[in-house]
């Protein structure tokens, strides 16, 4: 199965698309943690707790489903983002967030190592699949144990890691350049970035007061 180093960047890349030029750290470590948390029901799988991964509907079961996804993207937006400098701005948090939970199904779903993932669980039980597997097909590698795992996770960077990656980095370099095209400048750790705002100081502050306009 893809691991946490594949989802985290999958999960970043697909908040890319909706973070500010200057994003804060607090927006793409929790865009990161939202790639992994749907593995929270594989906590104590290894060590026989399977009583503990039932409870949620055994592994791929509800924390890897859609309803999950928009459930907790919207109290990780509202709960977690309660600043007033946030307000107005929660729906577009929200909705990144639940992207990059749902990435993590979309990534189980492309890998034949494990369960199928219930996309809809708890409305339906269902488990879903695709088609084709390019991440860590099981029957592709000839070898086992930690002779593997170099495969394993070239593998998983250059289907996940990799698009992530490149997501952040074009977003945020588009949106950058947009700002300094119309003469503006993103603010820093403020959701205040989010908006494009005129910004009201000399080109001299600009580049004195924050620096993110550099190239
Ligand atoms: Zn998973």
């Amino acid at each position: 199965m893809p691991s946490w180093l594949a989802h985290a960047p999958a999960a970043m890349g697909t908040a890319a698309l909706f973070a500010p030029a200057s994003a804060p750290r607090r927006y793409w470590v929790t865009a990161a943690l939202c790639g992994i948390i749907p593995d929270v029901d594989f906590l104590g799988a290894p060590f026989g707790a399977t009583a503990y991964s039932t409870l949620f509907g055994g592994h791929r079961g509800i924390t890897h489903g859609i309803p999950f996804a928009i459930a907790f993207g919207t109290l990780i937006a509202w709960r977690g983002f309660r600043d007033a400098q946030w307000d107005g701005l929660r729906p577009r948090l929200a909705l990144a967030f639940m992207l990059a939970i749902a990435t993590h199904g979309l990534l189980d779903a492309l890998t034949d190592n494990g369960p199928p993932v219930a996309f809809l669980s708890p409305l339906s039980l269902e488990r879903y699949t695709f088609a084709w597997h390019p991440i860590n097909p099981s029957a592709a590698y000839g070898v086992r144990g930690f002779a593997r795992l170099p495969i394993v996770l070239a593998n998983e960077f250059f289907w996940a890691g990799l698009p992530g990656i490149v997501l952040i980095v074009a977003s945020v370099t588009w949106r950058r350049r947009r700002l300094v095209s119309l003469g503006r400048r993103p603010s820093v750790d403020t959701a205040d970035s989010f908006a494009i705002r005129p910004e009201h100081v000399s080109s001299q502050d600009t580049a004195s007061t924050d620096g993110t306009l550099a190239e």
